[in-house]
């Protein structure tokens, strides 16, 4: 085994590491962190540690770590076959009964499945269907895509565009031309702009139609929304937003993409957000529960009425002009079948439900009354606490106080617990995998509370 002195050095000066500030690493500025093992809830690291995982990975590792049966299914179709790929009709038993299995559980509406390896790359997929539809039916200019501020759907140049945070856009000339933001349903921070949660939604649908109107209808080709806000702040939207979104768009002809990455596959307490708050999607979105990270792969569900058009353009122009060396790649699709039968077999999804309710009624019981927490908010196995400076005059941190990363690294620093400070605002974000205890919601809960004790009094 190498010296850990040996693995620092070379992890500063090799490892170009993602959605990290390059000069700190460097420097030493920033903890160099080596990952070793996990198993269930908890992760292990190469100083000794075990941490309770209250952020499942990336929000991703749903079952929980060291699921033998993973593990398993992975290393024998890798001895098997580690790879085919699945252009011109190949396939693999794998992928094929994950298509079934996929739609098995997908909105009725919904038809088939084309995969990816990451969610970015789902997303650039729906986007180039979303072209490729409108042009066969023969409208050229009908391809704006409508984003909301702050929310996420990926890193890549449109991906990284439909991404509603800034510091996914400054420096990286993004967004691109084609990509237009509409008001977040995050109702917390905009009661400046109505008195009820009701007339917020009102206000988001009226920003909508007046982009739509300044736009032309016959320019915007999609809505793409999470069914909740994740990296934006992990932000449920208020009750009647999707129906009243979704009357908008059908008003206007525009399709719906339900960014499932994060929603998908159980952690709403539902199979899919999109079941959860009745939306109607022409395409979704998934990626880190189809294999709860166990393997890399995503997908793009595409509805009926949008099949019967992208067959039709096959039929006018030959094969379609999309595909990814490893779409569909056999360990991931193994992985993802293994994955899905382990949520069914563990009633995971309604675990996700039930313990993500308790999570979220204990974390209000502890915080609610905090004079620096401004709300404590989640559905299922989402969860997050937003700091304030005044509650009253509901008055934000200054970013540069740190406020969300400081609690974040207070709770490992004391407790052993890791939850993820939120990349825009002072917001503590929780998303624990599916298998979590109630007695371990309540140490993620009084670690919490100690940590904000500590940092804010
Ligand atoms: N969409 C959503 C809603 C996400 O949360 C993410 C990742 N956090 C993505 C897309 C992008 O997925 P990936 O990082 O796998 O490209």
């Amino acid at each position: 085994m190498l010296h850990n002195d040996q693995l620092e050095q070379w992890d500063r000066e090799n490892f170009f590491h993602p959605s990290t500030h390059l000069s700190d690493f460097a420097r030493g500025d920033l903890p160099h962190r080596v990952v070793t093992g996990g198993e269930d809830c908890h992760i292990s690291t190469r100083d000794g540690k075990q941490l309770l995982d209250a952020f499942a990975g990336l929000y991703c590792v749903n079952v929980g770590y060291g699921r033998p049966e993973i593990a398993e299914a992975i290393a024998e179709q890798a001895r098997e076959l580690a790879y085919y790929h699945a252009y011109v009709g190949h396939g693999t038993e794998a992928s094929i009964t994950l298509s079934k299995m996929i739609l098995d559980r997908a909105p009725d509406h919904m038809s088939k499945v084309y995969f990816g390896l990451s969610g970015s790359d789902a997303n650039e997929t729906n986007i180039k269907l979303i072209w490729y539809y409108n042009n066969i039916l023969g409208r050229p200019e009908k391809k704006k895509i409508i984003s909301r501020w702050r929310g996420y759907h990926g890193s890549g140049l449109m991906t990284g565009s439909l991404t509603g945070l800034g510091l996914f856009h400054a420096k990286f000339d993004l967004p691109l031309a084609q990509v237009i933001h509409t008001e977040a349903p995050y109702y917390f921070r905009r009661t400046d702009l109505a008195q009820s949660e009701g007339a917020f939604v009102d206000h988001c649908v009226a920003e909508l139609e007046a982009l739509i109107d300044r736009e032309g209808a016959d320019t915007i080709a999609a809505f793409i929304g999470e069914p909740v806000l994740g990296t934006g702040g992990i932000v449920p939207p208020p009750p009647g937003y999707w129906a009243a979104i979704q009357a908008v768009l059908d008003k206007h002809d525009i399709l719906l993409v339900a960014d499932e990455v994060v929603t998908g596959f159980g952690r709403l307490g539902t199979m899919f957000g999109s079941d959860h708050y009745g939306m109607r999607p022409d395409l979704i979105t998934i990626a880190k529960g189809l294999t709860s990270a166990y393997a890399p792969l995503s997908g793009s569900i595409v509805s009926d009425r949008m099949w019967k058009v992208l067959e039709q353009g096959t039929d006018e122009n030959g094969p379609i002009g999309h595909g990814w060396t490893y779409s569909a790649h056999p360990i991931g699709a193994a992985a993802g079948v293994a994955n899905l039968k382990l949520l069914d077999d563990l009633k995971l999804v309604e675990n996700a439900g039930s313990v993500g309710a308790y999570l979220n009624s204990a974390m209000q019981d502890a915080l609610g009354d905090h004079a620096n927490v401004g709300e404590v908010r989640g559905t299922g196995m989402l969860c997050a606490v937003e700091f304030v400076a005044d509650k009253a005059d509901r008055r934000f941190f200054e970013a540069s106080d740190k406020i969300g990363p400081q609690i974040a690294a207070k709770l490992l620093e004391q407790d052993d617990v890791i939850a993820r400070a939120m990349p825009q605002g002072d917001i503590l974000g929780f998303a624990p995998p599916f298998c979590l205890t109630t007695v371990e919601a309540d140490r993620i809960v009084e670690a919490t509370t100690r940590a904000v004790k500590a940092v804010l009094g």
